[in-house]
């Protein structure tokens, strides 16, 4: 076994995790036997609550460092920067793609399955009243994002976790380092090596992550139960559905479609990231797990991995946006306001922008929500209509903003001639 190889069995190892932690988790939410107060609270603050607070910050605390060697090694290894250029324009266009093409699909499930039903006689005027405010915060929001990409100080970018920001300085301080190899006496084998060390503390922290998985589930089914449906059962199937329809269908053709390959090998050696995606709910945090992934078992060379992961994980989000598709047609309908062509056109664009802005973690797809939701007039506090089912759904999502991530990885390293088809198909 190679130092840096995964640990073994992880994939098995991890899904008895959850399993356990499911059936923990329930015994105690549902009272099935008599448990003493002071297990059931030692249990909540010392086992679940710490436990999966201690993974989540590990998983957490490589991320910023890794981005950037990652990066930085990366790109100062490459032969020329023009393809810098052609990997970075491939890679934003295929992002952004996808994301139209993910929140319109879920706007055309949601109008096929009638999400969208309403009554034409109780139509609201909520919308003309939200409508006014709502523009100026869409286009605050925008111009944040925006200017969050060039941060005016290093290290607060570092400190304050501004992904935008730390992506751009890794790529600026790449492109300096490649450019100045020479003078600099091989200071980019340096970050090389720095970018091993990183990868291997990632594997370190893998190895909880069975009882750290544990512990994840374990707070999330002793705090909220099994019962994730709710009363939304209708929005939560048409979400979920969706969401499987564009991991298993779309990325299916689109692996197939632009690059030619298996998309069934693709999904096997997939597992992991996906199973990390769904118990942190976080695209950031399970960044050195697709990392790892994408280099080393689906083999996107190192040169392509390195930028295309981490920005994805940041820019990137089908699955957030198939929920704001989805939960904006849902909300509408709820509150009786027929939504017009023009108003789905303006969905499927913010939605594509405020994946941009959406920080990759839990919960914060609907934050951004309410940009949309305003934007097209409807009532903010409507969100709170869906937050009841929001913590499962954000698990689905996220792993499909992963797997995203991921194929997109594939195909831009295929037309770049930087794909080991012999390791993919390993
Ligand atoms: N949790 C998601 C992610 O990290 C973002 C979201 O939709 O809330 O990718």
């Amino acid at each position: 076994m190679s130092i840096l190889s995964a640990p073994k069995n992880l994939t098995r190892n991890v899904l008895i995790g959850m399993m356990l932690g499911v059936l923990i988790g329930s015994i105690f939410y549902y009272e099935v036997i008599l448990i003493p107060k002071i297990i059931f609270d030692f249990f909540w603050m010392y086992i679940f609550s710490l436990g999966s607070s201690i993974f989540k910050n590990l998983l957490m605390l490589v991320v910023v460092p890794l981005v950037f060697f990652s990066l930085v090694s990366g790109i100062s290894s490459l032969s020329n920067m023009v393809k810098l250029g052609s990997i970075a324009t491939k890679t934003i266009g295929l992002y952004l793609f996808t994301t139209g093409l993910a929140v319109s699909t879920a706007l055309i499930f949601g109008w096929a399955l009638n999400l969208s039903d309403y009554d034409p006689d109780t139509l609201a005027t909520i919308a003309e009243e939200n409508a006014e405010s709502s523009v100026s915060v869409v286009a605050e929001g925008l111009r944040d994002t925006v200017l969050s990409i060039f941060p005016n100080n290093i290290f607060g970018a570092f400190i304050e976790n501004n992904m935008l920001g730390i992506v751009f300085i890794s790529i600026l301080f790449g492109i300096a380092l490649n450019l100045t190899d020479e003078l600099t006496d091989g200071l980019s084998k340096s970050f090389e090596r720095l970018n091993i060390v990183f990868l291997k503390i990632v594997l370190l922290i893998m190895s909880l992550a069975p009882v750290g998985v544990f512990c994840l589930m374990g707070a999330y089914v002793m705090e909220y139960g099994l019962n994730i449906f709710g009363d939304l059962a209708q929005y939560v199937i048409i979400l979920i559905f969706v969401l499987l329809f564009h991991l298993l269908v779309t990325y299916s053709v689109l692996l197939k479609l632009f690059a030619n390959l298996n998309p069934i090998v693709f999904f096997k050696k997939m597992r992991n990231v996906a199973l990390f995606a769904f118990s942190t709910s976080s695209s950031a945090a399970t960044i050195p797990v697709t990392l790892k992934t994408v280099t080393d078992d689906l083999g996107v060379k190192k040169d392509v991995s390195s930028f295309v992961v981490p920005v994805g994980a940041t820019i990137n989000m089908d699955g957030t946006a198939i929920m704001q598709g989805l939960a904006t047609m849902f909300i509408a309908s709820t509150v009786f306001v027929d939504l017009s062509l023009a108003q789905y056109a303006q969905i499927v664009f913010l939605a594509i922008i405020t994946s941009i802005g959406t920080a990759a973690v839990p919960s914060a797809g609907t934050v951004t929500l309410a940009l949309i939701l305003g934007s097209v007039g409807l009532p903010l506090d409507a969100i709170g209509l869906i937050l009841a089912v929001d913590r499962i759904l954000d698990m689905i999502r996220t792993s499909v903003n992963v797997c995203g991530d991921a194929a997109v990885s594939c195909i831009v390293a295929k037309s770049e001639n930087d794909l080991d088809e012999q390791i993919f198909y390993k």
